[in-house]
């Protein structure tokens, strides 16, 4: 007989169940768990709780007959009465695809009778990445190889032997300032799903749990944004290869306050529900370039991003081990601020951190340089301690999964890893912010001051954090020329006594 199958929250593509190569018996019965615990324990945001729920019981809905869907308060519970209790509980064999955490992974490894298929839901085997880190440098990976590494590996966007149009990188096409005098982007709206009776009572249970006081979240409920469904994944899919990719390149990274989503994908959420797989995602975008509808730009630069940091993210989460989680390369140890862990936009002044603030509020959602340059830069600036940082962006954020959260926040964002993941720390003063959006025009600050009335706390933020760790930052070859001009600065000691004053109100 096959064996039982259970199935995570993040494993409900069908590609999780092809028996073919190393997965679940043909015609496994399968065990879903819902596991309140899971959302007691932490102040997730409501969208994400809601995003979820509805994907499993509507993927519960479609296997019919063959799942056991059981809601208990933990994943032990949940084995226990489905029968799988292990030891003296009893039961036969579960199989399962290797989980997305380490957390999970582990309770599912300690178990009595559980066994742990290959992870799905990514282009490369964890022992393939092995070998390339190996050959590669053990611990100085950059992207950039890996990157190409996976193209050749996977003849994506190749002519032969060589990157599809002569060139591996088209970033310098893709970091174009947003059109001036547009609010937003002139492309096609992205896909929408329609909201069904799962969702109500989603909603409703969510309103009750939260009326009880067993669980509390941070954010808006709205609209349903994002697919829970493979069908609706493929819609979603399929919308922004024919209409919006063409565009996604060249203003991939700016943003504009009125259009959060511009030429975004919006394809986090589906991809790590694991809805989509990521090389039909990927397989779809180069079609469209062969195809001469999109251009190469727009179409490398989504490669880039789900063949590239997609796939090296969750490469290096195993790879860099579980001590990554605690590294705190430039001792930072402030908590955050209440305004800030409670998404009150309104306590804001500075206009891009308001407005961004106000959209994780509003959708759980913003895309990667309001994440990294706004949020993600403020918290660095300040010196926020990076594992509550972490753990912010995990439980405020849709798309956030331990996989996924760690390599970006710790490495990427926080620079916690004092550089196994970025050349150099990612923030910015006001300029960069006010090229790339138009959230500078209206606001309060100006990028151009660093004290007085005026002051953008970017801008001031920027050279505070320099001074603070002119040390290590003098000796990387890509920030020693910003901390030279430390030494030009007259008014210093007057813009650390105003950051001073400021304290953790809200800039
Ligand atoms: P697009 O811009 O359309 O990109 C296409 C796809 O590429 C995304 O859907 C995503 O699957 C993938 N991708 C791009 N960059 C990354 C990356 N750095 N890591 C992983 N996948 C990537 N992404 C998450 O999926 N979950 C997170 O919790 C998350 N946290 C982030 C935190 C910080 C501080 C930063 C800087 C980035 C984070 N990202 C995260 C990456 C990126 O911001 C989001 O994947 C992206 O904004 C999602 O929107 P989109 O689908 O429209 O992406």
């Amino acid at each position: 007989a096959p064996r039982t199958h259970w199935l995570f929250g993040d494993q409900l593509g069908p590609h999780f169940l092809d028996p073919r190569r190393d997965g679940p018996d043909a015609h496994a019965p399968l065990l879903m768990i819902e596991a309140r615990s899971v959302l007691r324990r932490r102040r997730f945001h409501r969208a994400k709780a809601h995003l979820v729920l509805s994907a499993m019981r509507h993927r519960a809905a479609e296997l019919d007959d063959r799942v056991r869907y059981i809601k208990a308060r933990t994943y032990a519970e949940g084995l226990a009465e489905a029968g799988f209790g292990g030891g003296n509980g009893g039961g036969g064999r579960l199989t399962v695809c290797h989980p997305t955490s380490r957390a999970a992974l582990d309770f599912v490894t300690a178990r009595d009778g559980i066994d742990v298929l290959p992870a799905r839901g990514f282009l490369l085997a964890q022992e393939e990445f092995g070998a390339w880190a190996k050959e590669h440098g053990g611990d100085r990976l950059r992207m950039e190889g890996f990157y190409r590494w996976v193209r050749r590996e996977h003849d994506l966007l190749m002519d032969g032997d060589e990157p599809a149009g002569g060139t591996w990188n088209l970033d310098h096409d893709n970091r174009e300032p947003p059109p001036r005098g547009s609010p937003a982007l002139d492309v096609p709206a992205p896909y929408r799903p329609h909201e069904d009776e799962i969702d109500d009572e989603v909603r409703r249970d969510l309103d009750r749990w939260e009326r009880d006081g067993e669980v509390a979240f941070v954010g808006r409920d709205g609209p349903r944004r994002f697919p829970v469904t493979r069908r609706e994944a493929l819609a979603a899919l399929r919308r922004f290869v024919a209409h919006r990719l063409a565009d996604f390149g060249r203003y991939e990274d700016a943003m504009l306050a009125a259009d959060p989503v511009m030429s975004h994908s919006l394809l986090s959420v589906p991809l790590n529900l694991g809805l989509l797989d990521p090389a039909e995602c990927v397989d779809r975008a180069e079609e469209a370039w062969r195809a001469g509808e999109a251009p190469l730009n727009s179409v490398e630069g989504f490669v880039r991003q789900i063949a590239g940091w997609r796939e090296y993210v969750w490469q290096l989460y195993w790879h860099f081990g579980e001590e990554y989680r605690d590294r705190n390369a430039l001792r930072h140890t402030a908590p955050l601020p209440g305004w800030f862990l409670d998404l009150d936009a309104e306590a804001v002044t500075a206009n891009c951190l308001s407005t961004v603030l106000a959209q994780v509020g509003d959708t759980g959602w913003t895309h990667h340089i309001p994440r990294l340059m706004v949020l993600g830069s403020r918290a660095l600036q300040d010196g926020w301690d990076p594992a509550a940082v972490t753990d912010w962006f995990h439980r405020c954020f849709v798309d956030g999964y331990d996989w996924v959260m760690l390599p970006n926040v710790v490495g990427m964002s926080q620079y916690a890893d004092g550089g196994r993941m970025t050349t150099k720390p990612y923030t910015s003063g006001g300029a960069y912010i006010n090229r790339m959006s138009d959230l500078c025009g209206p606001c309060a600050y100006r990028p151009t001051d660093r004290t007085g009335e005026h002051a953008c706390p970017y801008t001031a933020g920027y050279w505070a954090f320099l001074h603070r760790h002119r040390e290590p930052l003098s000796s990387n070859h890509r920030m020693a020329r910003a901390v030279k001009g430390l030494d030009r600065l007259k008014d210093l000691d007057g813009l650390l006594e105003e950051i001073a004053e400021r304290g953790d109100r809200a800039p």
